[in-house]
């Protein structure tokens, strides 16, 4: 095994079981790899990083075009986002303050267009009795131990319960309960009926409130990066230069008695130790020997991943911005898009427009051929922009569930019953000297770049600390 000399500290690095330093391999260069590869870097550890992709950066893809950086993937960061601040003032990159200035839309069935601005709510289509459901799901989420989401006192209720259930028990109004479907699409990208409430109400605490994931400024939407939010990816791999390898797929993961065989598309690595990231479909493709324990085998199966396609129409400038308006539209009225954007560069030197398509909205819309979907993203566009709406330069589509890697987005969505049955052993326990990490697999800000960020520095955390070299206790004999 190879031992780079960059990095490397000669004390109190950790070691194997043997006493020789130790080697850690990490599946993934999406941010909770690069974050788990830079702590143990940080630390003199021997990291070596696959990733199978020949780019790092994960759901978070940053791609210029036509001189425009389109984020596809990842894109905001919040002020309590601190783990992706913190990464990013390390590397130097700049982020600049959502657009969030002027009216935004509200699309209601009938060609309804009902403007409103962040400061003055709309009022109507249910609005009123959605604030009340949004105040409750706010308190129970409060009820939520982020470290120990297992000890909540409802969890057994909460776990059992699908959250369209709970909106049909707990909400009476008709529109007030689309209100409430629609956010559920727009933050977990899934169909209300497919996802636990309790998980819903854990999301929402680990964020630290409904309110923080649904607002612009000051909230999860409050910023973006102005190389994209790939750039702290690309200057973490950039850092650990060699330590990267991309267009590595790994196969499989042995464990033998002395350390763990990685299978990669290009052959054979040991190791001491493995993180595993990814999402839950990328990780159940590998094939662990022997197999992973049920839990974690079981809370994987159980987690599908999200459906979202993010779509960008490109415009010569933002002249939504004239007619003071936001380009923020929220649709109601039964059109595949669900919210919309400004997604322009900070220049505002073009027009850009970032749609978001989820669930059911999605399958139908993915099924169309391309002029179809190009006509059911910009007639929603039309209709609360205006007729330039209708004519951009391009319009650019990226489909998740369609991404051989992640094969969704934004994050897994676990079903009901998964978080009692599995929760305790399958969601985060390390199995041997594998250890999973992933947006998934953190407490906090989960589903974000964030929690990436921070399960990753986690794991790495705790792998070094189960490693340290621990002083010899002297026997009895020896002492006296
Ligand atoms: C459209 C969209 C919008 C989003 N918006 C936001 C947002 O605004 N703000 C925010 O904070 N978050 C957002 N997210 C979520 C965010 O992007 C993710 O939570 C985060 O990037 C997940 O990081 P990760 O490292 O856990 O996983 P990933 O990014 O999935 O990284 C895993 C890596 O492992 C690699 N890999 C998988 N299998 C293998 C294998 N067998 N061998 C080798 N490599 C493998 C993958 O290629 C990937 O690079 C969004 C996501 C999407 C898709």
């Amino acid at each position: 095994m190879t031992v780079h000399d960059h990095d490397r500290s000669d004390d109190g690095a950790s070691i194997d079981e043997g006493g020789a330093p130790m080697k850690v391999v990490v599946v993934g260069a999406g941010y909770a790899g690069l974050a788990a590869a830079l702590e143990l870097a940080d630390a003199g550890i021997d990291v070596e990083v696959l990733e199978a992709a020949d780019r790092v950066g994960g759901r978070v893809w940053s791609r210029e075009h036509d001189s425009v950086v389109i984020d596809h993937g990842g894109q905001w960061v919040g002020p309590t986002q601190t783990e992706l601040l913190g990464l990013a003032a390390r590397f130097g990159c700049e982020t600049f303050r959502s657009y969030d200035e002027g009216r935004h839309v509200e699309l209601w069935p009938g060609g309804v267009a009902e403007p409103f601005t962040s400061d003055e709510h709309v009022d109507g289509f249910g609005a009123a009795e959605y604030a009340g459901a949004e105040a409750r799901l706010d308190a129970m989420a409060g009820t939520i131990d982020l470290d120990d989401p297992l000890g909540t006192p409802e969890l057994s209720d909460w776990d059992a319960t699908t959250f369209e259930s709970w909106i049909r028990d707990e909400i009476s109004d008709e529109q007030a309960r689309d209100r409430m479907r629609l956010v559920l699409r727009g933050v977990w990208a899934c169909e209300p009926r497919d996802v636990s409430l309790f998980h819903v109400l854990f999301y929402i605490r680990s964020a630290g409130g409904l309110g923080q994931l649904l607002g612009t400024l000051d909230c999860a939407q409050d910023s973006r990066f102005v190389d994209g939010a790939q750039a702290p990816a690309r200057a973490v791999a950039a850092h650990l230069d060699d330590r990267v390898r991309l267009g590595l797929r790994v196969r499989g993961i042995a464990h033998g008695p002395d350390g763990v065989t990685v299978r990669t598309s290009d052959g054979d690595i040991v190791a001491d130790r493995v993180v595993v990231t990814g999402s839950t479909a990328a990780q159940a493709r590998i094939v662990f020997d022997p197999p992973l324990p049920a839990a974690r085998r079981r809370w994987v199966a159980r987690s599908p991943m999200g459906d979202v396609a993010k779509v960008h129409a490109v415009y010569p400038t933002p002249f939504w911005r004239e007619a003071g308006l936001s380009g923020q539209l929220v649709a109601y009225d039964g059109s595949p898009v669900s919210y919309t954007f400004d997604n322009s560069p900070p220049d505002g030197s073009r027009g850009v427009i970032a749609a978001f398509v989820y669930g059911d909205a999605y399958r139908a819309w993915a099924r169309l051929g391309e002029p179809e979907r190009r006509a059911a993203i910009l007639a929603p566009l039309v209709a609360a922009l205006g007729p330039e709406a209708g004519r951009p330069d391009d319009v650019l589509a990226t489909c998740w569930p369609d991404d051989e890697l992640a094969e969704g987005a934004y994050a897994a969505v676990p079903t009901p019953g998964t978080w009692i049955e599995h929760g305790a052993n399958g969601w985060r326990s390390p199995a041997g000297r594998v250890s999973f990490a992933g947006t998934e697999q953190s407490a906090r800000w989960n589903g974000y770049i964030d929690g990436a960020i921070r399960s990753g520095r986690e794991a790495a955390r705790a792998i070094m600390q189960a490693t340290r070299p621990r002083p010899h206790r002297l026997d009895h004999e020896e002492t006296t």
